[in-house]
């Protein structure tokens, strides 16, 4: 089976490490031949050679959203998931509008263009968030709104054909994320839900969490059907203090609130997407061991305190080869453990040691 991924980076360096050991092979489209992905792939092509990654790609996958156009035309027919789906995603307009649709509970949220955003945001009230209609990821293009004059740091960053998302910013007492996998058959499973810790909007860390909340499970069971989903989604929530669960956003690619699954769970979630879309039975989602996951933003492998972080117990280092950039996500380390307790005493253990100063 040769599998073409649509993007260069950690999550297709994953899923094309999780799918070589099965026998799989890759064909990566990235501008960059030394992005993680293109570097372990069988064949790293340029998007001007998307022709050629079409013609010698059984199925093709992507691993981040903000591809071309016109590479997402070429690419239709062999894509899974769906490219219809992506195209949802790639709007958090649209995205929004589908959650409403659909009744699922979410954060109050109106639209708005560059030319009305200050008396949109004023008429919504404050405190709100402003969110980029696209492009953002890892809380770029996103905006905390506490005073009429924190729109213009908005309107500066974005052009006047823009558009934007106000939504009510959520005091919630934790956020977690669930993700789920489907098949062409309608097979699906559900990974268990994890914890997720944000800083300045961009994920630090994570942790596993026995409990079940059968209202998010339902939620995500119920959109990969709606969308007649074939390959992995992750959705993120926001759990309130007054126990109402809220959702924040989908992606239908690996996620970074799934690395753990690698080291935690009988099959992670690369494999199980491959196998979702390659038509081969999905894999138990099931947790082996109380996991966790910490993202190392900003550093170098020279920064890192290798002796000491490798003498803890259970810790896997996964090393993206990136260049070095202000948070950056350049790593990450999976951690296992006998019970949650051990997990949330290791990663505060690993946050002190890599951020011992502010991640940088
Ligand atoms: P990603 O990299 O996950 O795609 P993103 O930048 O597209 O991120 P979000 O997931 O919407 O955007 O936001 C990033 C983080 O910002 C959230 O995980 C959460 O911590 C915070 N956040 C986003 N929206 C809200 C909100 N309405 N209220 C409170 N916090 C929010
Ligand atoms: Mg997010």
């Amino acid at each position: 089976m040769r599998v073409g991924i649509l993007g260069g980076g950690q999550l297709g360096w994953m899923t094309v490490l999780e799918g070589k050991r099965m026998g799989f092979e890759f064909l990566v489209l990235d501008p960059d031949p030394t992005a993680p992905a293109s570097k372990v792939a069988d064949r790293w092509l340029p998007p001007e050679r998307v022709n050629e990654f079409i013609k010698e790609s059984n199925v093709i996958t992507y691993e981040f959203e903000h591809i071309e156009e016109e590479i997402l035309e070429k690419v239709y027919d062999l894509t899974l998931p769906s490219l219809d789906i992506l195209e949802l995603k790639r709007s958090k307009i649209k995205e929004k509008e589908l959650y409403k649709k659909l009744g699922y509970p979410t954060p109050d949220f109106v639209t708005a263009c560059w030319e009305n955003l200050t008396e949109k945001v004023k008429a919504f009230g404050l405190p709100c968030v402003v969110k980029a209609e696209r492009l953002g990821y890892d809380g770029k293009g996103q905006y905390r709104i506490y005073h009429p004059e924190d729109v213009e740091k908005a309107l500066k960053n974005h052009s006047k054909e823009e558009r934007f998302l106000i939504e009510r910013l959520i005091d919630f007492s934790f956020e977690f994320s669930l993700i789920g996998v489907r098949d062409a058959r309608g097979n699906a499973k559900l990974y268990p839900i994890t914890v997720n810790q944000h800083e300045d909007g961009i994920l630090l860390y994570n942790h596993t969490r026995a409990f079940q909340i059968r209202e998010a499970e339902d939620i995500v069971l119920s959109l990969m059907e709606n969308l007649n989903f074939v390959g992995l989604l992750a959705v993120e929530f926001f759990y309130t203090w007054d126990g109402k669960i809220l959702v924040n956003e989908f992606a239908p690619r690996p996620h970074n609130t799934g690395h753990y699954s690698l080291d935690g769970c009988y099959t992670s979630q690369f494999e199980n997407l491959l196998r979702a879309i390659c038509g081969l039975p999905l894999g138990s989602t099931k947790l082996k061991v109380p996991s966790g996951m910490l993202n190392i933003l900003g550093l170098s492998l020279k920064e890192l305190d290798l002796n000491n972080l490798l003498s803890i117990e259970g810790v896997k280092l996964y090393w993206y080869g990136k260049e070095k950039r202000p948070r950056r996500k350049m790593g990450h380390i999976n951690i296992t453990a006998n019970s949650e307790q051990e997990i949330e005493e290791r990663l505060e253990r690993l946050v002190n040691l890599i951020y011992s100063h502010e991640p940088s």
